[in-house]
């Protein structure tokens, strides 16, 4: 009959007290490589950014004080004594009663201050005659006024998306140090179950849940190294058990871990490594038969075969563990207050976990309704549901039109 059941809350702790979560390790990549990367390492302006005084508009460079007085009516006049283009070390200076034109981006010539707009002024040969006053700096981004050098602008621990990746661009910086992805070795079992794309015959159906989970686990932040389908048979069983936990840093298996007589996964962990199965059953609905284990230091999830269940049994207890091994920050749940449409009901003595999708109702207060998980195999279950409500061991139901807490699934709803 069944194993002895843990508390959902049980397995959190067991899992908290065996699993080490440090990060698996760092590398360096090139700066092409990192989107989506956690940062292993402080940034320090190596440089100024801008690394000179540019200017802001097109126009001419200036000493502000030759400016004032200037206006529209009564322009004062200055003398032309060159051009300063992009890309280059500018040729001239600024001397008392002189100005160069400049272009957008391009440096500020020694001695000016700053930049009289191009419709601000009338250039008659070498005479430009300026109708605005500027001030000091006016039109002109300074040095360093974006990062200064020797500033720490992105810390260890950081995602680095496009902006973060934008700011080590500008920084020159090309050789990064990032933490390691945990690799998750993934298998399928059951007889019944074939590769996509390969004939279906009668009774089989294809594997869901190598796909499913590896996308899983690519969202959290692990590289998914997919080991394919396992017959249900003990050597194969263990071959490919021991192959995945050589070469992956943690091992999702799906299905074969019910109390059927196919079911042999739990045995084998135990002989694999210690201290083997920590967990071996939670009272929860769905994933009850979740099977956890420690094998010489690696995390070893087996996950009910159904595959809305694996997903869900993912989200909730091994989500946390790859996130944290790939040192990426912690994640807060986020959750809506919505309002039930009809009365949900609970598992006894067992954590239960109640799909929805979430609606509007004319108050703008959100419905959540029941999105049944299906029969085993249903997998359009969790494509459907926004996400999950939580019902307490001690509670049976939860009544129509209750107020509840929905645990998001997805990061936006539809
Ligand atoms: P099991 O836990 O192996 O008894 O599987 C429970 C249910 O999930 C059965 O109906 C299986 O056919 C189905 N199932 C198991 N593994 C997969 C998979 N990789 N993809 C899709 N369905 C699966
Ligand atoms: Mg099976």
């Amino acid at each position: 009959m069944f194993k002895k059941l843990v508390s959902l809350d049980e397995a959190k702790q067991i899992i908290a007290r065996n699993f080490s979560l440090e990060p698996v390790g760092k590398e360096n990549l090139q700066l092409k490589q990192v989107y989506n990367r956690i940062l292993a390492e402080d940034i320090v302006a190596p440089l100024d950014v801008p690394p000179f005084n540019r200017s802001t508009v097109d126009g001419y460079a200036v000493k502000a004080e030759d400016t004032f007085g200037a206006d529209e009516d009564r322009p004062l006049a200055l003398k032309l004594c060159g051009q300063v283009r992009v890309g280059e070390s500018p040729k001239v200076s600024i001397e008392k009663g002189t100005t160069a034109e400049i272009v957008t981006g391009a440096p500020l010539p020694e001695g000016a201050d700053a930049v009289v707009m191009y419709e601000d002024t009338v250039q008659r040969e070498n005479t430009v005659s300026v109708h605005a006053s500027v001030s000091k700096g006016e039109n002109v981004m300074k040095a360093g006024s974006d990062i200064h050098k020797g500033e720490t602008v992105l810390r260890n621990r950081r995602m680095l998306g496009s902006y973060e990746i934008g700011v080590l661009a500008a920084l020159g910086v090309i050789d990064v140090k990032v933490y390691k992805r945990p690799r998750v070795a993934i298998l399928s079992t059951g007889a019944e179950v074939v590769e996509p794309g390969e004939p279906l015959p009668t009774g089989k159906i294809y594997d869901i849940n190598a796909y499913a989970l590896s996308a899983a686990v690519i969202e959290c932040g692990g590289e998914p190294i997919n080991l394919g389908i396992v017959e249900d048979e003990s050597q194969k069983m263990e071959t490919t058990l021991k192959k995945a936990l050589s070469m992956a840093d943690s091992v999702i298996t799906s299905g074969g871990v019910s109390v059927g007589p196919t079911d042999i996964i739990p045995e084998i962990l135990d002989k694999l490594g210690k201290p083997g199965v920590i967990i071996n059953g939670i009272a929860m609905k769905p994933g009850k038969p979740t099977t956890i284990a420690l094998v010489n230091g690696k995390p070893v999830f087996s996950l009910p075969g159904h595959p809305t269940s694996a997903l869900l049994i993912f989200q909730l207890l091994v989500r946390p563990v790859i996130v944290s091994m790939a040192k990426r920050p912690a994640e807060e749940p986020r959750t809506v207050k919505a309002i039930t449409r009809t009365k949900l009901f609970a598992a006894r003595g067992r954590r239960t976990f109640v799909t929805v999708y979430l609606t509007k109702n004319k108050s703008d207060r959100f419905i959540a309704a029941h999105v049944p998980l299906g029969l085993s195999g249903a997998i359009t279950t969790l494509s459907k549901a926004d996400g999950f409500i939580e019902i307490p061991e001690t509670q049976q139901f939860i009544d129509e039109g209750e107020e509840v807490l929905v645990h998001l699934l997805k990061p936006s709803l539809y």
